[in-house]
Parts: C-alpha cells; sequence; structure tokens
C-alpha cells in the first residue's frame, strides 16, 4: 500500500459500517476500525467516499484497492452487563483490534457553546444513550477483563471530560486505573488529561498503576488554540510544558504523548519543529488529521473540512524520520493512543 493510499483512507474515509465502530464521544470518532497491512486504522465513516468496505475489502470506484484488509470481529465483552443491567458497551470500546478504551467522566466543564474545543463531541454520545456519564471503577475493572480474557485485549486507554476541581478530572482517573490493575495486573493502561494544576498529581496516576500518560495539546500555536479551543487555551503552554517534563520524568522517556492535530490553521514548518522540541524531551507526538464530524461546531457551525492531503504526508514523514533519529516509535509506548496509532498515519511512516 503506497502511504498516499492511506493517507486518502485516513480523510476520505469509507462507505460502509465495519464490525467494530464508534459514534460520537471524546476526539477522533465516526469510524470504522480495520487492520490495514496489520496495522491498526480508524478510518472515518464519509458517504460520499469514494472508497467502499464490503465487509471483507476496500474498493475504490468500484475496483479492489489491493489494501490489506483485515475486519475486526465484534466482541463478545459487548454482549455482557453489569449486576445493575449496565451493558459493557456503554462503558468501554474496543477500538482498533487490541485497545480497549473509556472515557471515564463523558462530561466536561468545557463544553459550553462558548469554551468547548470545537472539534470535541465529548457529549453527544451520553445524550444518545450509548454511554454513561461516569464510569464506576468497579465497573471498568469487570469490563477489562472480559476484554481481555474473551477478545484478547492488550491495553488500555482511559481519558476523562475536564472536570472543575483542581486535578481537572484526575483524582477519578487514578481511581479507575487502581480497580482496573487489581483486577486485570498484566493489561498496560494509559490515562490521559489535561495538565492537573497540581503536579504530584502525575505521581498519583503513576502510583496507582498506570503505565503511560497522553496530556493532549492539540495544537502549539496560542493563535490556534484561542479560536479552537477557547475554554482549553486558558491553560498556557508553559503549564503545558511544565506536564510534560514532570511526566517525562514519572513515566520515562517515550511513555508520554500528546496530540497535534492537522488541518485546524497552524503552520506546517512550526508544527513540525514544535514536535521535534517535543520528540527532544521524550515526549511523542501524535500527529492526527482533523476529523470533521457532525456533532461538532467544527462542522455544525464552521463548515470546517479535513486538511489538505499533502500537509498530512509531509508532516507526519517529518515528525517520523525526527522519531527515527532519537530512537522513539510509538509501538514502544506501553500504552495509549500512540501505541495504537490507528487515529494516526504516523506509524505507517516509520514513526
Ligand atoms: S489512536 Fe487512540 S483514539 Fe484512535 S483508535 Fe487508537 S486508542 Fe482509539
Amino acid at each position: 500500500m503506497t502511504v498516499s493510499t492511506r493517507v486518502d483512507l485516513a480523510l476520505l474515509g469509507i462507505r460502509g459500517t465495519p464490525p467494530v465502530n464508534r459514534t460520537g464521544g471524546a476526539g477522533p470518532t465516526d469510524d470504522g476500525h480495520l487492520l490495514v497491512d496489520g496495522l491498526n486504522a480508524a478510518i472515518p465513516r464519509n458517504e460520499n467516499s469514494p472508497f467502499v468496505f464490503d465487509g471483507d475489502r476496500v474498493l475504490y470506484d468500484g475496483e479492489d484497492t489491493g489494501l490489506q484488509i483485515a475486519t475486526i470481529a465484534r466482541p463478545r465483552f459487548y454482549d455482557l452487563r453489569t449486576d445493575e443491567g449496565v451493558p459493557f458497551e456503554k462503558i468501554a470500546k474496543l477500538h482498533g483490534a487490541d485497545v480497549l478504551a473509556t472515557t471515564v467522566v463523558q462530561t466536561c466543564i468545557r463544553y459550553g457553546e462558548d469554551q468547548r474545543c470545537r472539534f470535541c463531541s465529548i457529549e453527544e454520545s451520553l445524550r444518545s444513550g450509548s454511554t454513561v456519564a461516569v464510569k464506576r471503577p468497579a465497573d471498568l475493572a469487570a469490563v477489562a477483563r472480559a476484554a481481555v480474557d474473551l477478545d484478547g485485549v492488550t491495553q488500555m486507554v482511559m481519558t476523562t471530560g475536564t472536570s472543575a476541581g483542581k486535578d481537572r478530572g484526575a483524582k477519578h482517573l487514578a481511581r479507575c486505573v487502581r480497580a482496573v490493575k487489581d483486577a486485570v495486573p498484566e493489561l498496560p493502561v494509559q490515562v490521559q488529561c489535561e495538565p492537573p494544576g497540581d503536579l504530584a498529581t502525575i505521581t498519583d496516576l503513576r502510583d496507582a498503576g498506570a503505565d503511560a500518560i497522553g496530556i493532549h495539546v492539540e495544537s502549539l500555536d496560542d493563535d490556534v488554540r484561542r479560536r479552537w479551543m477557547p475554554g482549553k487555551s486558558a491553560v498556557s503552554l508553559d503549564e503545558y510544558r511544565a506536564a510534560w517534563a514532570e511526566a517525562v520524568r514519572v513515566f520515562g522517556r517515550n511513555q508520554v504523548s500528546t496530540y497535534l492535530l492537522v488541518g485546524l490553521g497552524e503552520d506546517a514548518d512550526e508544527m513540525i519543529r514544535g514536535a521535534r522540541e517535543l520528540i527532544d524531551m521524550g515526549v511523542y507526538p501524535l500527529v492526527v488529521p482533523f476529523r470533521p464530524h457532525a456533532g461538532t461546531l467544527a462542522v455544525d457551525v464552521d463548515g470546517a473540512v479535513a486538511p489538505p492531503p499533502a500537509i498530512v504526508e509531509k508532516i507526519s514523514r517529518e515528525v517520523a524520520q525526527h522519531l527515527r533519529l532519537v530512537g522513539m516509535s510509538g509501538s514502544d509506548q506501553r500504552a495509549g493512543c500512540a501505541a495504537c496509532g490507528a487515529c494516526s498515519v504516523l506509524q505507517n511512516v516509520g514513526g
């Protein structure tokens, strides 16, 4: 498969619905999950795409693209329920072939129309009834146990909406990690949160058993941050840098990651320069193309579209080159989005 075909797939998406998919929620969503050339791939579902998933293959204009596609079966743990009758599927989802992902608090203090990140739809899946607002640690532990035993899950990602407390949601995350690690000690867990107000919280998350951490900035350009993330941009880049540095000290080099979203208007060369600085401090910058999907202000109000493929490929290639130069790779992360890689093409270009 050429890299440009993989980039086209990431941007144009597919028609059709693979058995493993997601709708609404935090971060990239509205996609179907496949293995493409053996790597996890989260492909947007787009009714206007020239690519069609026919159940086994990906076709372009009716012709087999020759892509090595493997379909991921609907996981068996989705059919189980908690003692209170909550379907496990509402507590955590399968991402890719082997990642269990959950949003432990599905609400965010920044979700007011003038504050929310314009690409985010964290509360939409709550409104549609496909998830529950707050995941209980004991329920997450039961789901994790089942997902490992029944479906061969190999790592877990826990993200959270931001709470009003000084810890910005990290304390509940720590409780959830502890419960999962007690029940499934062999399962590596990545936590994702904003820079906590008290940096000691990062040690608390590590002590609870987290193996890796994502502190996601999305853009290193303050103008872009103010435009796209009016609420979150109140957390300064200096606070992010302090949190990344502390996280590298606590979790180790290349066990810390961040998202950089391509397509928000940030200058490509500036993004590459910033990504290199992150890599040099031991932080893996997961380059992810902005994905327009309904239910976000970006699409419903702004009419935003996906970035040009050439920019996505250029940034991904140059960031991957610097990752290789310093000996960092996504697959060396113990858990998390960088380890999974499905929402990015970095692993396809050697990162
Ligand atoms: S990269 Fe992260 S959000 Fe995307 S499919 Fe993988 S675990 Fe899920």
